[in-house]
């Protein structure tokens, strides 16, 4: 098996820290910090328990009858919609806000597009008695008003970033110059397998705790492995989180599925490995992945119908593993996922995320051709509340009443 990363948080080409050396210290500090964590009961211990007593794991693996039925094939749900704040994101926010009490800190800063990593962190925030803040793209706040709300109610304060294209990426460049500037009190709380190393491990690490359930989970229900296991792929948390207990089982594809919007063809997509003509390796945000960008390097500007998955870059083990040939890639576009979502909600009575929708639509293709005897895990990764009003807005688009899909 191979050991992922090595000391200079490289996974193959992939990886590193690329930073201004102001952050170089903090960077260091972090790691120390998180590696002597990771192996110190009593961390381990805390982490455990607030995982339970919080964000309420462990999560069931729901045996899907009705579409297993229909599909003539096994199909599982790993349920992180059932977390505390509505998906995956809690695991690592936990994780992390514990090692920043570690580290003596006294302060959280958090970037987010959509909101929901910002109220992850706006949650545990609160909850273990941070000063929080979090930094947000204009257009992105004025497009999830509710998050924003809820970041508010949580006590955290929402600082408006009006550069660049007033989204995700700009929000990032002003959470990294408020953490130049702070580093002695402050955490910068990342929220996925982004970023300068440690983060993709770190995070990565406190993501494992849904594939170490699932599999545990699969083995008691099964008594066997699954045949696939499939996941939608932003950053790439909750994906990695499920894959890294299944790497070395051959046996088991893993299958991450990444945004296609409204086609690859159209350039409105987020598909970084997808789009073999834009999505190419470069640095962003410090790390070295692979990167939607035009010709002369420049970032190229994403769609998704999923916000959290609307991003031009990819975490660094991804790279790697899919280089290596460990990990396949695919996409489904925003009208698919769609119907995904519509189809999951009235077969199973459960509304997924509009990210976990993606996931969900790939494998409904790999369930068509799947023998009887196949299992196909799917993480769902969050649930599809937040996503009410936007889905409203889509899929009804007036005042009739909203027809069942076929
Ligand atoms: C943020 C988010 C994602 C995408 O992030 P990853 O780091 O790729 O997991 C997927 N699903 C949901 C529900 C999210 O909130």
């Amino acid at each position: 098996m191979i050991h992922l990363p090595d000391e200079h948080g490289r996974f193959g080409a992939f990886g590193g820290a690329f930073v201004p050396e102001t952050l170089i210290y903090a960077l260091e500090e972090l790691k120390q910090s998180f590696y002597s964590a990771k192996e110190d009961p009593s961390f381990c211990n805390t982490l455990d328990s607030m995982l339970r007593h919080f964000a309420g794991r462990p999560t069931p693996l729901t045996c899907c009858e009705n579409l297993s039925h229909k599909f003539d094939c096994k199909i599982y749900l790993k349920r992180e919609d059932l977390l505390h704040t509505g998906a995956h994101k809690i695991n690592n926010a936990i994780g992390q806000a514990l090692l920043a009490k570690r580290m003596g800190k006294t302060r959280l800063i958090a970037e987010t597009g959509a909101g929901q990593h910002g109220v992850a962190v706006a949650t545990v925030g609160a909850k273990l008695g941070f000063e929080t803040e979090i930094y947000m793209g204009s257009k992105d706040i004025e497009r999830q008003r509710l998050n924003v709300f809820r970041m508010e109610l949580m006590g955290a304060n929402v600082h408006s970033v009006n550069s660049g294209s007033k989204t995700l990426k700009d929000a990032i460049n002003e959470a990294l110059r408020d953490w130049t500037a702070s580093v002695e009190n402050t955490h910068y709380l990342l929220g996925s397998v982004l970023g300068p190393h440690p983060y993709p491990d770190m995070v990565a690490h406190f993501q494992s705790v849904i594939g170490r359930e699932a599999r545990e989970q699969i083995l008691e229900a099964e008594e066997r492995l699954p045949n696939m296991i499939v996941a939608c792929v932003g950053g790439g948390s909750n994906a990695i989180g499920i894959f890294r207990s299944f790497l070395s089982d051959a046996e088991v594809r893993l299958i991450g599925v990444e945004a296609g919007g409204s086609g690859i063809e159209t350039g409105k997509h987020a598909a970084r490995f997808g789009d073999l003509k834009s999505g190419r390796p470069g640095v962003l945000h410090g790390t070295y992945s692979y990167v939607l960008q035009d010709p002369f390097g420049q970032i190229i500007e994403t769609h998704s119908v999923a916000a959290g998955l609307d991003y031009p870059a990819v975490g660094p083990e991804h790279a790697f593993w899919r280089d290596f040939g460990r990990i396949e890639f695919t996409s489904v576009r925003d009208d698919e996922a769609l119907e995904a979502l519509r189809f999951l909600s009235q077969t199973e009575g459960i509304l997924p995320a509009l990210e976990s929708a993606h996931a969900l639509s790939h494998a409904f293709r790999l369930a068509e051709t799947a023998d009887r005897h196949e299992i196909i895990v799917i993480n769902l990764s969050g649930r599809g509340d937040k996503d009410i009003f936007e889905l409203e807005r889509i899929l009804r688009g007036g005042h009739e009443p909203l027809r069942p899909a076929v």
